[in-house]
This record gives C-alpha cells, structure tokens and sequence, in this order.
C-alpha cells in the first residue's frame, strides 16, 4: 500500500452536499453535524486476521447534540 493522498476537506463537503447526504441524525433526529479533519481507516477483520491492505480510507461526521459517528467511504464518494 503506498502513501495516501487525503482528499481536500472542501471536495469532501462539497461532494456529500452534491450527493445529498444532509439527513438528521438516525439516533437524535437533530441535523447539525461536526465534521472532522482526519482522515481514518476502517480496517476489516477476517478470520481473526487484520486485513490492514484492504483498509477502507473514510471521513467522520459527528451529531453536535448526542454524539452519532458516521463515516463515509471517500474512495466510494469521491467516485466518477
Ligand atoms: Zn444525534
């Protein structure tokens, strides 16, 4: 796996807008979300094993009022 390219935070925004993923939060219903600056990975586990190559690079939004992580896959959103 070589270095990765982390995707500017105004492509990120700007492309969950386009795809309108602006929905309330499914726990609290409120709909203010903090959007946060790093990038993880979500690593997937097989067999008891760490898939660590095929990691997933994703973006966190968090519910202002009751604290909902949900992540979104930037190789799927970015997509053509
Ligand atoms: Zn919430």
């Amino acid at each position: 796996m070589g270095p990765l390219e982390s995707v500017p935070d105004d492509e990120i925004l700007g492309q969950l807008d386009r795809v309108k993923a602006d929905g309330k939060c499914p726990s609290c219903s409120h709909n203010t979300w903090g959007f946060s600056p790093a990038e993880f990975a979500l690593i997937p586990i097989e067999n008891g094993r760490i898939m660590i190559d095929r990691a997933a690079p994703v973006r966190a939004l968090t519910c202002d009022s009751c604290g909902l992580v949900r992540l979104h896959n930037i190789d799927r959103l970015m997509r053509d």
